[in-house]
């Protein structure tokens, strides 16, 4: 007979089943929510789509509620059968069980690139030489996506110049809004029991709201057409800006159903290539969405394994300060830095913000001061409805935080309030100046910036890309008076 397949809360897509009539198991397991002060619309979301599953599924599924995975387990007596769980933990775990009963353990799915591909693609080449350009462009081949025989299409890998516009000065981007979920009476019952467990002394943080990602593979797949429709055309030309009245710009809200498997990655990137294909939009964004889905994604999830299980314990900044109060509750009035407040506003309301508020403002602010980068990891985990271990490890500890020293991207993500200025419509509204480094309106950002140089310039002068400006924190005229206001940028 078939072995049951237990499916995880991210392997919730028909791809993680092997024909029609499958026995599934899902385990719902209230120990998780113990562990981390999840976002409860994060926790909402999951538990959704879960019962969302179940609901498909109908008598196929077998639906257990209980304290911890092993207690579920205790209850069935079948043969299982596991797709390749997400976190390093969770193999470990099914590792275990397999010692005990009998599992069979299948390869993990719901990537473009496998590790087996990965690792032949990476062995050899090195820690610091893991491009992702290199690795994306071997996976565009291997592929076959937007290639014209062994050559790019439009003869260009990357059009990453053509998407980096500042946003428009009116304030608003000229496309139709994302697609919207509606709730139905699983929503309704999710939220009832969330709001048992609050009461029940489980704590959650940022709002309840009604649900904005897509819960189930019919959904997901409504939000792809409409985004590949409606929003795909803009996706790359505002990619890297931010508008105060519009969070969501031209992004496509995917990752979230993504994550949880409702969606084949490789069926959003041929999407994606049709409408190329078709004349419906540009090569500049259907590229630079692309790369995001099979170029960062992937390469994200590989070097999660291929890094090892040490490397989110990696600080090679010797960051310490731990996360302020406001932050890890998720409380905007914690600071008047309009753009880090409006960061943690969006993650509060919605637990979701785009790429560049995560890297260029919160984590950016975050590697200025110091912040732990391990407790900088479960903070995005917590709080963001896309976030797992396996996503959050590398970008949090290696692109955002430069904690690995250099393997995920060549130098430090930090910037100045001169970069957020020209890329939102932030700072005309902000009670600091942008061009500040001193006095009582000086920008956080501006100060943090050269105050992050100064703290590491020893550490960082190794670094030939950081060579430039390096010698301009050397002729900064007023470096000792900042100091002197923010004693923490320092050097130990
Ligand atoms: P779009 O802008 O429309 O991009 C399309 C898709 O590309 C995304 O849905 C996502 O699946 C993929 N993608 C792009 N960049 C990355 C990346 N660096 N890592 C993984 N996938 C990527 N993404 C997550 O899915 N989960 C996370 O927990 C997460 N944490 C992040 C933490 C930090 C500090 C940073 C800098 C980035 C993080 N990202 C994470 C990547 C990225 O910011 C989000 O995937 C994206 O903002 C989600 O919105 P979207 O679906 O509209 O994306
Ligand atoms: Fe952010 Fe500085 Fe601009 Fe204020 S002035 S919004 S703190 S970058």
């Amino acid at each position: 007979v078939e072995h049951t397949r237990w499916l995880f809360g991210d392997q919730l897509g028909p791809y993680f089943l092997d024909d029609e009539d499958q026995q599934v198991l899902i385990v719902e397991s209230r120990r998780v929510f113990r562990r981390r002060r999840f976002h409860r619309q994060k926790a909402h979301l999951i538990l959704s789509a879960m019962r969302h599953r179940a609901a498909e599924l109908g008598e196929r599924c077998t639906y257990l509620v209980t304290d911890t995975y092993r207690e579920a387990l205790e209850q069935v007596e079948e043969p299982l059968s596991v797709v390749q769980p997400t976190t390093w933990a969770a193999v470990h775990f099914v590792d275990t069980l397999a010692t005990e009963r009998e599992i069979e353990r299948l390869p993990a799915r719901g990537y473009v690139t496998g590790r087996a591909e990965f690792s032949r693609w990476a062995d050899g080449r090195g820690r610091r030489r893991l491009l992702m350009e290199n690795f994306y462009r071997d996976a565009r081949t291997r592929n076959d996506v937007l290639m014209k025989g062994a050559e790019p299409v439009e003869g260009r890998w990357n059009f990453d110049a053509d998407n980096r516009e500042p946003p428009p000065k009116s304030g608003r981007l000229d496309v139709l809004e994302p697609w919207w979920p509606e709730e139905d009476e699983i929503d309704a019952q999710v939220r009832a029991d969330l709001d048992q467990m609050e009461a029940d002394g489980y704590e959650f943080v940022g709002e309840d709201g009604p649900r904005t990602f897509a819960a189930s593979t019919a959904e997901a797949q409504a939000a792809l057409d409409h985004f590949v429709e409606h929003r795909l055309p803009l996706f790359g030309r505002y990619e890297d800006a931010m508008l105060t009245g519009d969070r969501w710009m031209a992004h496509s809200l995917i990752s979230a159903p993504l994550n949880l498997g409702l969606l084949d990655p490789l069926e959003i990137v041929r999407a994606a290539e049709e409408a190329y294909v078709a004349g419906d939009a540009p090569i500049s964004a259907v590229e630079g969405f692309v790369r995001q889905v099979m170029g960062w994604r992937d390469y994200i999830w590989n070097l999660y394994w291929y890094l090892g299980e040490d490397y989110r314990n990696e600080n090679a900044l010797r960051a310490t300060t731990p996360l302020p109060q406001w932050f890890s509750d998720l409380d905007p009035s914690g600071t008047q830095a309009r753009c880090l407040s409006w960061a943690v506003s969006s993650v509060r309301e919605v637990g979701w913000a785009h790429h560049i508020p995560r890297l260029m403002v919160i984590g950016n602010y975050a590697q200025q001061r110091g912040w732990d980068p391990q407790a900088l990891t479960d903070w995005y985990h917590r709080s963001f409805v896309d976030g797992y271990d396996w996503v959050m490890v590398p970008n949090v500890v290696g692109m955002s935080q430069y904690a690995d020293d250099g393997v995920l991207g060549t130098k430090p993500y930090v910037g100045g309030g001169a970069y957020i200025n020209r890329m939102s419509d932030f700072c005309g509204d902000c009670v600091y100046d942008p061009k500040k480094r001193t006095g009582d309106d000086a920008c956080p950002f501006t100060v943090g910036y050269w105050g992050f140089l100064n703290r590491n310039r020893e550490h960082l002068s190794g670094n030939f890309r950081m060579g430039q400006v390096l010698r301009n924190l050397d002729r900064l005229k007023d470096l000792d008076q900042l100091l002197a206001e923010n004693p923490e940028f320092n050097a130990p």
